[in-house]
This record gives C-alpha cells, sequence and structure tokens, in this order.
C-alpha cells in the first residue's frame, strides 16, 4: 500500500509548519505522494514541490476552496490543480481579500463579551497575513488562557451559535468547481461529515457537485469516525465518484491525526489518484 496524504496545511494559511518543514516531516513519516491544500490559497506550492522532490515524494498541487452554500460552509480541496490557471489565481485572491472583513467582525463580537485586543492578537499568530482565520484567534485566545486548548476555543468561542462566530459569505460552489476543473484539477468534497447534512441536504449537494463536474469524496479524513468512512464510501460508490484521503493535518500538538496516519479506504473505493497518469509515476501506482 503506498503511503498517500491528500490534505493538509502549512503556515502559509492555518498549519504551523512552514510548506518545507511539511514536506520533511512527511518524508519522515514515509509518505510517497503528498499534496499541500492549504485554505484559500497556492502562495506555499512552489516551496512545497522543490522540498518533495529533494525526498523523492510525488507532489500533487492542492488548495482548499472555502465555499458558501445554502448559508452553510463547505469546504472543496481541488487536487492536480494548475497554480498559474488566471481565474483560479484571481478567484482566491478575492476568497482571501474577504478575510480581513470577517477577522474583524469575529474581534468585534468577542470584545461584546469583554475580550479586547483579540484581533491584533490573532494578526500575531498568522504567517500570510491576508490568510486571517479562525484557527489564528483560536491560538491566540488558548494561550490567554480563554480555554485549556485550541478545539476547546473554537467550541466555547468560534463555532456556529458561539459569540465569536460570524456568518461570511466566500466563494459560490459554482466559481470554486469553476476554477479546479477549469485548471485541469480534480475537485473533492473535503470532510463531507463535518458538514451535518441531512439526507435530501446531501443529496441535493452531490447532484450539484456531480453536475458541477465534481470527482472525488473525500473518504477518509481525521474527522471521520470509521462510519462515516463507510458511510461516504457508500455515497461515492453510489456516485461514482472516486475517494479521497487526507490527514487535514495543521500541526503537532494540534491534529488528531500526523501526516500519513491514514486508515485504508474502505472496499470498493476507487482512490482519486487513479486519474493522474500524467502526474504520477506509473510505477508508483502499480
Ligand atoms: P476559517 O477558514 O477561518 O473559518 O477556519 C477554518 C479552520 O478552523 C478549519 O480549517 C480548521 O483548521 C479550524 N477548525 C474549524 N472547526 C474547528 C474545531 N471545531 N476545532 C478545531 N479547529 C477547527
Ligand atoms: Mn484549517
Ligand atoms: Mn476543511
Ligand atoms: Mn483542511
Amino acid at each position: 500500500m503506498l503511503n498517500i496524504d491528500l490534505h493538509c496545511h502549512s503556515s502559509i494559511s492555518d498549519g504551523l509548519l512552514t510548506p518545507a518543514q511539511l514536506v520533511e516531516r512527511a518524508a519522515q513519516r514515509g509518505v510517497e505522494i503528498l499534496a499541500l491544500t492549504d485554505h484559500d490559497d497556492i502562495a506555499g506550492l512552489a516551496e512545497a514541490r522543490e522540498a518533495a522532490e529533494a525526498k523523492s515524494i510525488t507532489f500533487i498541487n492542492g488548495v482548499e476552496i472555502s465555499v458558501s452554500w445554502r448559508g452553510r460552509t463547505l469546504h472543496i480541496v481541488g487536487l492536480d490543480i494548475d497554480p498559474d490557471y488566471a481565474p483560479l489565481a484571481e478567484g482566491l485572491a478575492v476568497v482571501r481579500a474577504g478575510r480581513a472583513q470577517r477577522a474583524r467582525n469575529i474581534a468585534a463580537e468577542l470584545e461584546k463579551i469583554g475580550i479586547q485586543g483579540s484581533l491584533e492578537g490573532a494578526y500575531t499568530y498568522v504567517g500570510v497575513r491576508s490568510l486571517i482565520g479562525r484557527t489564528h484567534f483560536a491560538r491566540f485566545l488558548a494561550a490567554q488562557g480563554y480555554a485549556k486548548d485550541v478545539k476547546s476555543v473554537f467550541k466555547k468561542y468560534l463555532v456556529k451559535g458561539k459569540p465569536g462566530y460570524t456568518p461570511h459569505e466566500w466563494a459560490s460552489l459554482d466559481d470554486a468547481l469553476s476554477w479546479i476543473c477549469g485548471s485541469g484539477g480534480h475537485a473533492v468534497i473535503a470532510h463531507p461529515g463535518r458538514y451535518d447534512l441531512g439526507k435530501n441536504v446531501l443529496s441535493d449537494l452531490l447532484d450539484e457537485f456531480c453536475a458541477l463536474g465534481g470527482s472525488a469524496l473525500e473518504v477518509v479524513t481525521s474527522s471521520h469516525t470509521p462510519e462515516q468512512m463507510q458511510h461516504f464510501a457508500r455515497h461515492a460508490n453510489n456516485r461514482n465518484l472516486l475517494a479521497s484521503c487526507g490527514s487535514d493535518f495543521h500541526g503537532p500538538g494540534e491534529s488528531h491525526f500526523d501526516l500519513g496516519q491514514l486508515p485504508e479506504f474502505p472496499l470498493g473505493c476507487t482512490p482519486v489518484w487513479q486519474q493522474w497518469e500524467s502526474t504520477v509515476n506509473a510505477e508508483l501506482i502499480d
């Protein structure tokens, strides 16, 4: 079995390691095919690719796009994208531009419950300023003692229904798919088990995703229970969608799964990398 990890984050977005450090860790952990999928940015791909080549890791250009769909936030991973495709690069720049105002809104909400200085505090945790996000707020609030760790801060302050949550309009599903597919990449619904979609809403989402040219469901991810992996494997198979896998690693001590530490696919899944003859060395697949 190849060791494949197609979802992780560097300090370009909300990961703790630089792209080169991330690849170094992946190499130490025996990863053979790696995709870097920073939120709404592709600025880390060149550094990661160079580091991966030095370690003989097959590197896949990736991104995780924030999408608003029917009032919810979804994450769509793009794999094997072309970072030079202008509509993708320009579209992501627009998505990033919304993050600064959202950060001000989050800080204003937190101020209402007596938490001062969170905007400046969160910015001390960012790698690239335009990628400011909830994780940076969470790291600041955890360091200030508002909860025992990042996960607890999210639960207490930053998820829907909590005082520091603010609604935000991200990219449309349509746009995200057109940027990914237009660049020659494959679109993957990231961690579908995280959205708490009822049966009918999930069915609508899959209808739309397939009609827009989507390729795969992320079946194996650290956010899924074994039952959810089975569940989404069945949906992928029923829809003729491929299956993807990724740790969603953000950093040592913060992530549930480390790089390359993934359970195998449930039986019957067709892996997304079977499509990449052009990218992945045929010998690696055989
Ligand atoms: P943002 O794009 O700024 O809304 O931040 C989304 C990121 O926050 C996700 O990619 C995760 O890294 C992190 N996140 C979301 N929910 C949680 C949670 N419940 N616990 C820990 N981290 C979370
Ligand atoms: Mn993240
Ligand atoms: Mn995500
Ligand atoms: Mn992610």
